[in-house]
């Protein structure tokens, strides 16, 4: 039988090795994506149940310390925490420094941009999934299209470069407009990448049936564009398989979750809000660092509390497995 690894290493029994800390700093949110939770929001975590910004920045120095390169701070909706500029100034005071990412909605980062960037962020996420402005009403439940493409342009000014922009198509509400989108932020210089929708939504209303596959996506994008597949040795542990649009430069990503997942090669370890470490987006339990730092743990206590959750990872997610069943916190809880 395998045993935990001695070593203060993020592996786990499969051999992988994570590398990718995602860290949600709040469980809240100014949108209401159908994707992700219901019209009338989710029961957020009280502020005693969340991480201070001194807990968050400790824990994720000891994920440092483990070997994390990279931390994408992530939600909820991130801009939402108002120490945010701060905790990336703490973070990036880390020795050694991690990479510093973000995934956003984009509302705010108008303001936010340049202080940001300021203070350390290198690269940021903005989750777009249309610019028709009632498509994006039609899916985030809220009229703030425009806020969203301020925040992306103060993105791009600010020099978090390459800007990115996630989108996820939804059957009936954008599914029809996925070149425009393309064709949008080919015109900026904004890279875009497509995610199929996962069942990580709190309102359980994710349909394997009716669910935009990777091959739709490309297939439209290709009724207006030429879309060609790099090569596979480009991608790396990258998620994303990507595409040269019309010949190149510019590219486009598919990630295939569901249709194609990529758990062999996953770099990734989270880190909720309420200070919970979990080893997937999937997993079934978590392990809680927060009691254990609040009654005293030691650094070196609370990474072998982590290494053993790491040791637990599953080998994939199972999504359309007989036995699949949606973890209890919903994706906005978990830092998507
Ligand atoms: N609020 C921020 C945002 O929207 O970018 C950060 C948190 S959000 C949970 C992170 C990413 O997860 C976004 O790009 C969003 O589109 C994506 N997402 C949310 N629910 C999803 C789902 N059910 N399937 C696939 N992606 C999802
Ligand atoms: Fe909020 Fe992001 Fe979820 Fe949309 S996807 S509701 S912006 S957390």
């Amino acid at each position: 039988m395998a045993t935990a690894p001695t070593t203060a290493r993020l592996v786990d029994r499969y051999g992988r090795v994570a590398r990718d800390l995602r860290v949600s700093v709040t469980d809240r949110c100014n949108l209401r994506c159908r994707y992700c939770m219901p019209a009338e929001g989710l029961p957020w975590l009280a502020k005693p149940e969340m991480l201070t910004d001194d807990e968050l920045v400790r824990l994720v120095g000891i994920f440092v310390s483990l070997g994390v390169q990279q931390v994408r701070l992530t939600g909820g909706e991130p801009l939402l925490r108002r120490s945010l500029t701060d905790v990336v100034g703490r973070i990036a005071a880390l020795s050694p420094r991690p990479r510093i990412a973000m995934t956003t909605n984009g509302i705010g980062l108008d303001r936010l941009a340049a202080p940001l960037a300021a203070a350390g962020l290198d690269r940021v996420n903005v989750s777009l999934d249309t610019i028709d402005p009632q498509e994006f009403a039609d899916l985030t439940r809220r009229d703030r299209l425009k806020d969203v493409e301020a925040g992306l342009k103060a993105a791009h000014d600010a020099g978090l470069v390459p800007v990115k922009v996630n989108a996820v198509a939804m059957r009936g509400i954008n599914d029809h407009s996925v070149a425009d989108l393309l064709a949008w932020c080919l015109d900026r210089g904004y890279e875009l990448r497509f995610i199929e929708q996962m069942p990580l939504d709190a309102q359980h209303g994710w349909d394997a049936n009716t669910m935009i596959g990777a091959d739709e996506i490309r297939a439209s994008l290709s009724e207006r564009f030429t879309i060609t597949p790099l090569p596979e040795s480009d991608r790396g542990s990258a998620p994303a398989e990507r595409f040269l649009v019309d010949g190149g430069p510019a590219t486009v990503g598919i990630i295939a979750s569901v249709t194609a997942p990529f758990c062999g090669a996953c770099d990734r370890t989270r880190l909720t809000a309420d200070g919970q470490v979990r080893n997937c987006l999937f997993s079934q339990r978590e392990t809680d660092l927060r009691a254990p730092m609040r009654e005293g743990a030691s650094d070196e206590e609370l990474a072998d509390l982590i290494t053993g959750e790491m040791w637990r990872k599953a080998k994939g997610h199972g999504i359309g497995s007989a036995d699949f069943v949606q973890p209890l916190r919903p994706m906005s809880a978990i830092g998507g």
